[in-house]
């Protein structure tokens, strides 16, 4: 079988396209996510149904948001499965998932997603947790291993410190390239995302812009001491009173300690707090 083209679709690979073809990886993934007929069940990138067909068995309704228009144009015209689907065709890095979820049933996304884009994909996620139940996801396995990564390993950055910041991270099944036609080079992991609260984050910033800055002027200088990487904005006495060390390296601090420098620097650089922080 040619690579190009997989069930008479010609395959995108600019939109990610592995397929998922392994029977025992679908069927773990739907019992994980265990869907419930109720319950707001949102697929991104449903593709050629692979998991679609096997989670509509199980409820009633399911919407999916998928960018191909060939893609969608065949969801619309499975018979079994069209009068359950609602196919918004979007590009899901600028679709409004708040739009979907109300207060009493909050959304449960999930998807095998296209690799090229899950950093932004999850950055434009994490602006809707407050609406989400929990997220399931097909993510390249370093993708995985950044996601829930611990302070001072390689994988340890700035997507670590902001997806926990907004969810609890549990890599659930190791994903070999054979279970996807065609094969990605590299190796999968499925992954549950689950929000926090919104009002009850374990770590609450003040001021996101502040977190997000210190993180990426920690990481991208993390192997200095956490005293000069800092050094234009806090000084030594003050990182002493917060219990930070400041001989430690950015890449050693906690999300706790991201918080706390950014929360500090929210409160007292009012210079910098009129000024718009990118
Ligand atoms: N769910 C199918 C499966 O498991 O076999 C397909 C998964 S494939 C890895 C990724 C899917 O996301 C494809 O159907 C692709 O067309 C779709 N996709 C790619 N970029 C997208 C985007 N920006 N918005 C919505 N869907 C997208």
């Amino acid at each position: 079988m040619s690579d190009k083209v997989y069930l008479g679709h010609r395959v995108r690979r600019r939109f990610g396209q592995n397929f998922l073809t392994d029977p025992y990886v679908i069927d773990e993934i739907v019992s994980t996510i265990n869907p419930i007929t109720g319950e707001n069940l949102v697929e991104i990138g449903p593709g050629l149904g692979a998991l679609t067909k096997p989670i509509l068995d199980k409820v009633d309704k399911l919407i999916v948001v998928e960018l191909d228009r060939d893609l969608a144009e065949r969801m619309r015209n499975y018979p079994e499965m069209a009068s359950k689907l609602t196919i918004y065709e979007a590009d899901v890095i600028k679709f409004d998932f708040r739009s979907l979820s109300t207060l009493k049933n909050p959304l449960r996304i999930f998807g095998n997603l296209p690799y090229n884009i899950s950093t932004p994909l999850l950055f434009h996620l994490f602006t809707f947790t407050g609406a989400v139940k929990d997220m399931h996801f097909m993510m390249q396995k370093e993708m995985v291993n950044r996601l829930a990564a611990d302070p001072g390993s390689k994988a340890y950055g700035r997507l670590t410190v902001m997806a926990q910041y907004y969810c609890k991270v549990v890599p659930v099944i190791e994903v070999s390239p054979s279970s996807f036609t065609p094969a990605p080079k590299v190796d999968s992991t499925f992954v549950r995302l689950i929000p926090h609260n919104e009002l009850e984050l374990p770590h609450p910033a003040t001021n996101l812009k502040w977190l997000e800055r210190v993180c990426r002027e920690g990481f991208n200088q993390r192997r200095k001491t956490v005293r000069n990487c800092f050094k234009k904005m806090i000084d030594l006495e003050t990182l002493t009173s917060l219990e930070i060390d400041p001989t430690a390296r950015p890449e050693n601090l906690t999300l706790a300690q991201f918080v706390l420098l950014a929360n500090w620097m929210d409160a007292n650089n009012l210079e910098n707090n009129n000024k718009d922080l990118i």
